[in-house]
């Protein structure tokens, strides 16, 4: 097969035009000689690709001067308990939006640290919707307010962003950072598991105000404390520097494409395209979630007919649409459709399904 479009959630879904590139400058980066893989990350060639890409993220997201960015590893997952440690500034309880299965783990990891007072959950209801705001019942004294902006597994994103005054807002963006404009500075921190709109796995971005670094609980490793690793700009150990050139190499990319608001009206379309195919189908195809919450990023979709599921993933796999098969929590399907996902992709698989409909509806 010479093309497929790979719907899979990762890791890492990076641009055909960025993969190239990178095979271009994988032996011999820029007339050195050597593969970014083997560079000192303190050289001159290295600290410029790290400069460049936190110029372009700074750029395009519009980051302003009183944050810091950090490009580390661990994961988005080791956020979970980073943020505790280093947020908390001396208070013992801190407010989590429970709305899926990622803020789900962040509360559990959060519980270690403080009380972690879960403000609205949907757990009961199978994480289909996002609860009003004026509904959740936070405690006045939290550190910070905890949410998942998109809720990668169930496909539920929120419409809005909390206004939380003077309680840092804290984001754990991993799958839908880059895919529409955010105002920083409605944020404390945003964190995102580079491995869905930026890079390869492993690689985390923490976006942080300058006046949340310097509060670390006694006895954080040094590792994971923010001002530290601000303080030796993301280099206190041996950072990722391949993960961190791959993504400066997608920042850059989204800049061709024309920015993050580009990016944004592209997604919004491919979601639209999928979710009236779905809706349009009569219940052959399902998803569960209410349309207002309905993810741009991540849409899993159940068959009416369980028996056919097999048959729609072999099928669309010799039409070029692979990896369709849904997270094990849900099963059915799920369509990945990051920015990497150019619109074509969804247009062949909106194609092939209102193909596959009639024949087995
Ligand atoms: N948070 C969200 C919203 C995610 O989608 C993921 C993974 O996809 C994670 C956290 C965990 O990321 P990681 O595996 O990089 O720790």
């Amino acid at each position: 097969m010479n093309h497929v479009f790979n719907f899979s959630a990762g890791p890492a879904m990076l641009p055909q035009p960025v993969l190239e590139q990178a095979q271009r400058e994988m032996l011999n980066w820029q007339g050195t000689g050597m593969s970014v893989m083997e560079m000192s990350h303190r050289g001159a060639e290295f600290m410029s690709i790290a400069a460049q890409a936190e110029a372009d993220l700074r750029d395009i997201m519009g980051i302003p001067p009183n944050y810091k960015v950090l490009f580390l590893q661990g994961g988005a997952s080791s956020q979970f308990a980073m943020i505790p440690m280093n947020l908390l500034r001396g208070k013992r309880t801190a407010d989590y939006v429970e709305t899926g299965d990622w803020s789900s783990k962040a509360i559990h990891e959060a519980n270690k640290y403080c009380n972690a007072n879960v403000v609205t959950s949907t757990k009961a209801s199978s994480y289909t919707r996002i609860p009003a705001f004026t509904s959740w019942n936070r405690n006045p004294h939290a550190a910070y307010l905890h949410y998942t902006p998109n809720e990668t597994i169930r496909g539920v994103e929120f419409p809005f962003v909390p206004e939380t005054g003077d309680v840092p807002l804290v984001a754990d963006m991993s799958s839908s950072i880059l895919s529409r404009p955010v105002n920083i500075s409605q944020f404390g921190l945003i964190y995102a598991g580079a491995q869905k709109n930026i890079g390869p796995a492993g690689l985390v971005v923490v976006i942080v105000r300058d006046d949340l670094l310097d509060n670390s609980v006694s006895g954080t490793p040094s590792l994971y404390d923010y001002q530290i690793l601000a303080d030796n700009q993301s280099m206190y150990n041996t950072p990722p520097t391949y993960a961190w050139y791959l993504s400066g190499l997608v920042f850059q990319w989204i800049k061709q494409q024309g920015g993050v608001a580009s990016l944004a009206a592209t997604n919004a379309r491919k979601a639209q395209k999928l979710y009236a195919t779905i809706d349009a189908s009569h219940g052959f195809y399902q998803n569960p979630v209410e349309p207002p919450y309905r993810s741009r990023m991540s849409v899993p979709f159940m068959l009416a007919d369980k028996h056919h599921e097999n048959l729609f993933l072999a099928e669309a796999l010799e039409s070029g649409l692979a990896n369709l098969q849904g997270h094990r929590f849900l099963g059915g399907m799920r369509a990945s459709i990051y920015n990497a996902m150019p619109e074509a992709g969804v247009d062949a698989l909106v194609d092939f399904m209102q193909d596959f409909m009639p024949r087995y509806g």
